[in-house]
C-alpha cells in the first residue's frame, strides 16, 4: 500500500485574521444607544457614507470575507433581518439565518435562549438577536463570547433603527443641532421612539411628541428630556406641530403589544398623513417612518419629494454594514 503523504493543508501565516482598527466598537456587545457619545456617531456616519460609496461604485468588497454572522429572530422582521445580511453579504462575509420563526428551531424543543447563543457562538463570530423580552438581548450577552448586537428587545431599545435614523436626519437635513422634529403614533410601546429619543438627547433639538393619551412617551424618558433642558411639548393633534417641524417620525400602533384589543381598535386610526396634510409642511420637511406602515402614511404621499422612508430603509444597509466592520474591527 501507498504510505499517504500528509502535508500541511493551509499555509496559516498568510491566512491570519486580524483587527484593523481597535477604536470604541472593536468587539462591543451593541445593546443600548447609551453606549455611543457624538464622537462615535459621527466616526460611524463618515463610515456609513464610505460604505454607500464603496456599494454605489463596487456594488460588494471583500471587508468581511473572513467573518460569519449569525442572524436570529425571534420576533417577525423585514428591514432589520434583511438589512444586515445584505450588509455582511456587500462586505464579503457569510450569513448562518434564523429568521424563518422560532418554530424551526430547538427553542421549540424547549432550549434556552443563552444554549442558543452558546450554540451559535461555535459557528459565528458576531450575533445579531431580537427578541420579545425586555432586557433579554443583554442577559443573553453576558453569557456570550462573541460580540451581540441588539436588533430589538420587545418594547425596549432598537438602537441599530436609531443609528439609522440618526444617519437619514443627519443626511437629508446636513445637521443634527438645531432640528425640530415630532415623534408621532405608538410613542408608549415603539421601541425606536425609545431609542431615537435617547440619541437625540445629545444634540440640540426642539421634540414634539404626538399621540393619543394612553400612548403618549414612557414618563422616565419625558424626565430625561426635561432634566437634560430639551425643549419638549406633547400634543394628540399633528396639525398642531406640523408647520413648525424639520422632520416628522410617523411611526404605527403596535397591535401586538395591547393586552386589550378594544383599546387597540379606539386608537388604530388616529393618524393618517396624507397629500393635504403635506400642504402645511415645510418645503423642507421630511418625513420618516421606521415601518412598516399599516395605514399612517397614505401611499400617494410616496411620490412626495419629501417622503424619505424608502431613503431611510437603505440607508440601514450602508450603516449598519459599518456596525459591523466597525465591531470585527475592520473598520
Ligand atoms: N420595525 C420597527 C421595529 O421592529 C417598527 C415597528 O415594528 O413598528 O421596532
Amino acid at each position: 500500500m501507498m504510505p499517504i503523504e500528509l502535508k500541511p493543508l493551509f499555509n496559516l501565516e498568510s491566512m491570519r485574521r486580524e483587527p484593523k482598527f481597535t477604536n470604541g466598537f472593536y468587539q462591543q456587545d451593541i445593546l443600548s444607544v447609551d453606549q455611543f457619545d457624538r464622537d462615535m456617531l459621527s466616526y460611524l456616519f463618515t463610515r456609513s457614507l464610505e460604505m454607500e460609496e464603496m456599494a454605489r461604485v463596487a456594488g460588494t468588497c471583500d471587508l468581511l470575507k473572513a467573518y460569519t454572522l449569525a442572524c436570529v429572530f425571534y420576533e417577525p422582521s423585514t428591514r432589520t433581518s434583511a438589512s444586515f445580511i445584505a450588509a455582511m453579504e456587500r462586505l464579503g462575509g457569510k450569513v448562518i439565518p434564523i429568521t424563518q420563526g422560532i418554530q424551526y428551531s430547538s427553542v421549540s424543543k424547549g432550549e434556552s435562549l443563552i444554549d442558543t447563543m452558546l450554540t451559535l457562538e461555535q459557528y459565528s463570530d458576531i450575533i445579531v438577536l431580537r427578541h420579545p423580552e425586555i432586557g433579554s438581548v443583554a442577559r443573553a450577552a453576558k453569557y456570550a463570547n462573541v460580540p451581540i448586537i441588539n436588533a430589538g428587545d420587545g418594547t425596549g431599545e432598537h438602537p441599530t433603527q436609531a443609528l439609522l435614523d440618526l444617519f437619514t436626519l443627519r443626511k437629508e437635513l446636513g445637521t443634527l443641532d438645531g432640528l425640530r422634529i415630532a415623534m408621532v403614533g405608538d410613542l408608549r410601546n415603539g421601541r425606536t421612539v425609545h431609542s431615537l429619543t435617547k440619541l437625540l438627547m445629545k444634540y440640540d433639538v426642539s421634540l414634539r411628541f404626538v399621540s393619543p393619551d394612553v400612548l403618549r412617551l414612557p414618563l422616565n424618558l419625558m424626565n430625561e428630556l426635561i432634566d437634560k433642558g430639551i425643549n419638549v411639548r406633547e400634543t394628540d393633534n399633528v396639525q398642531d406641530v406640523i408647520g413648525d417641524m424639520d422632520a416628522l417620525y410617523v411611526t404605527r400602533i403596535q397591535r401586538e403589544r395591547f393586552a386589550d384589543l378594544a383599546q387597540y381598535e379606539e386608537v388604530k386610526d388616529c393618524f393618517e398623513i396624507t397629500t393635504e396634510l403635506m400642504q402645511q409642511a415645510k418645503e423642507k420637511m421630511i418625513v420618516m417612518h421606521p415601518l412598516p406602515r399599516v395605514g399612517e402614511i397614505h401611499y400617494n404621499v410616496d411620490k412626495d419629494p419629501r417622503a424619505a422612508y424608502f431613503r431611510q430603509v437603505q440607508n440601514g444597509m450602508f450603516l449598519r454594514m459599518a456596525l459591523l466592520a466597525s465591531v470585527l474591527g475592520q473598520a
